[in-house]
């Protein structure tokens, strides 16, 4: 079988990939988002091992010092990291896998996987981003300050992404990640893979016409 294709999804907070990515794992067969490890509190709806596996400094430090990490970071003063087992087991098992994570994480995966895809998602304008991250509702105050203050230099790695999307129209935001997710599959390696007996037969002697 032959393997997924890991995406990495990055942008500042607010800017609307969780939304994005859920949309689109809904759209799709055979992709999945991973769950990514925090210590960061639980905002009201979440849910443990759905949203994220909510975990202690304490075990989240374990999981370090043992290598449990494909890549992990610090965000807003917070642990975030992404379990290796899970990923691997993902993409043998033929699953496109989805990562939202940081630059700083971004830059972990590509030194490991160099074949990794990776998209960043910009808002329209900081003024929009703000409104989006209190229109969300899940934050106080103080924590979209800090998430502001940190928006701008998340963006200023945009440049070390494959694509680009702007979330301005939602519609349209989707249905460019997904355009990027079905070109992945339509490339001549994973097409010659899936397809093997189809091109054996396409390409073997051809019937003699009378
Ligand atoms: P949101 O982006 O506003 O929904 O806020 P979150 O608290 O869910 O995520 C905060 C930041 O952590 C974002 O920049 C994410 O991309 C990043 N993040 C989430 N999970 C991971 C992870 O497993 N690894 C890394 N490196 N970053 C992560
Ligand atoms: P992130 O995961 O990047 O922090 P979210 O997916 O939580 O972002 O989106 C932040 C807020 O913005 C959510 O309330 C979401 O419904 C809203 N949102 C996302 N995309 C758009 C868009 N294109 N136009 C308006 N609001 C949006
Ligand atoms: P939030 O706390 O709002 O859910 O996420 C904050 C930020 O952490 C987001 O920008 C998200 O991309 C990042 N993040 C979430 N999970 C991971 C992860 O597993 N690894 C890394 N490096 N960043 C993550």
């Amino acid at each position: 079988m032959s393997q997924g294709t890991l995406f990495i999804v990055s942008a500042p907070s607010g800017a609307g990939k969780t939304s994005l990515v859920r949309e689109l794992i809904e759209s799709l067969d055979g992709i999945q988002v991973s769950v990514s490890h925090t210590t960061r509190v639980k905002r009201d709806g979440e849910v443990d091992s759905v949203n994220y596996h909510f975990t202690t400094v304490a075990d989240f430090e374990a999981m370090i010092k043992r290598g449990d990490f494909f890549e992990y970071a610090k965000v807003f003063d917070n642990y975030y990291g992404t379990s290796r087992e899970a990923v691997q087991t993902l993409l043998k098992a033929g699953q496109d896998v989805i990562l939202e994570i940081d630059w700083q994480g971004a830059q972990q995966v590509r030194e490991q996987m160099p074949e990794a895809v990776s998209i960043f998602i910009l808002p329209p304008s900081l003024g929009e981003l703000e409104h989006r991250l209190a229109n969300r509702g899940t934050d106080e105050h103080a924590v979209i300050a800090r998430r502001m203050r940190d928006a701008v230099s998340e963006m200023s790695h945009f440049n070390e992404y494959d694509y680009l999307v702007i979330n301005d129209d939602f519609t349209t935001a989707f249905q460019e990640l997904q355009s990027l997710v079905i070109s992945r599959r339509l490339t001549l390696t994973k097409v010659s893979e899936r397809h093997a007996p189809l091109l054996d037969a396409l390409l073997s002697q051809a019937p003699s016409v009378e």
